[in-house]
């Protein structure tokens, strides 16, 4: 039908370029939006279930000492378990949502001027509230607030997923620190962190959906698994690529390289 979309892409080869292969993706690219359709509908159907399971283990915890005798000694425990496991999956699917809805929606919907400057106070104060009595510091150094072309949601959630991260793989007591900058007419939003750092062969698959360094170090920090995959769509909708450095027991930088098209306005 007319509707229909092709895909296709075009090599060229061979001695000046003389053969020409017209490769047709329009299969898979169906087959890509009907896993995309599938993992959104997937989460959907679960979100519900599962809040009202979450809602019964609350009321049992909340109620627990008004349970008939005699009481069952890993009752407590049971529960605790139970809530956790109930927090971390609503955690995963609405991660999966906010996934499927940013491959999904118009990236040039809601664009507006986004001030950086508050961006990175507002980020740096919910991280310090989540660091709570771990004790990190965490610093902002932004000389010059400028405007990004934006969407401010998105933004504030990318920076959130990467300084929130730093605090979950820096130990107490440790530095991060947020700085904003405009060099060669890029701008760069690095978070800085010394912390546990990592082995290089881990940095180019950070934003694959589910990757993780080792188990046990998520199953710990309570992660989904899913948060530098939000950050890699959100920049991606912001012509922006994420540039990564890390080094093993010294700590790493995660830096966002936004265009010159993207910078509004300086000011002074
Ligand atoms: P998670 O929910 O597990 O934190 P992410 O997608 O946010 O998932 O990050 C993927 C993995 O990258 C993490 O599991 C962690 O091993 C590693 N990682 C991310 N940020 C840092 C950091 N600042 N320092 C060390 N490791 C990190």
């Amino acid at each position: 039908s007319s509707e229909k979309k092709l895909h296709y892409s075009i090599t060229l080869y061979g001695p000046e370029n003389r053969l020409l292969i017209v490769r047709d993706n329009t299969r898979i690219h169906q087959l890509e939006q009907m896993t995309k359709d599938f993992v959104a509908n997937v989460s959907h159907e679960l979100r519900t279930p599962l809040t009202v399971i979450t809602g019964y283990i609350e009321t049992l915890s909340d109620n627990i000492s008004l349970l008939p005798a005699p009481p069952i000694p890993v009752m407590p425990r049971a529960l605790d378990q139970m809530q956790s496991q109930a927090i971390r999956m609503a955690n995963t699917i609405e991660d999966l949502l906010i996934l499927s809805k940013l491959e999904t929606a118009d990236s040039q919907q809601d664009l507006m001027p986004v001030s950086i400057a508050p961006l990175l106070e507002s980020v740096a104060n919910d991280a310090r509230s989540f660091s709570g009595n771990r004790n990190h510091n965490i610093t902002i150094d932004c000389k010059t607030d400028t405007k990004i072309l934006g969407n401010s949601k998105e933004l504030q959630s990318a920076i959130s997923n990467i300084v929130f991260n730093a605090v979950k793989y820096t130990p107490d007591n440790g530095n991060i620190r947020l700085k904003w900058n405009v060099e060669l007419n890029n701008g760069y939003l690095s978070v800085k962190d010394d912390g546990i750092g990592m082995e290089p062969q881990h940095i180019p698959r950070l934003t694959e959906r589910f990757y993780r360094i080792d188990r046990s170090r998520h199953a710990s920090t309570g992660g989904t698994g899913l948060g530098l995959a939000i950050v890699k769509h959100v920049l991606l909708r912001h012509d922006a690529t994420l540039l990564v450095k890390s080094r093993p027991g010294r700590g790493s930088s995660f830096t966002c390289q936004f265009p010159q098209s993207r910078l509004l306005r300086e000011a002074a």
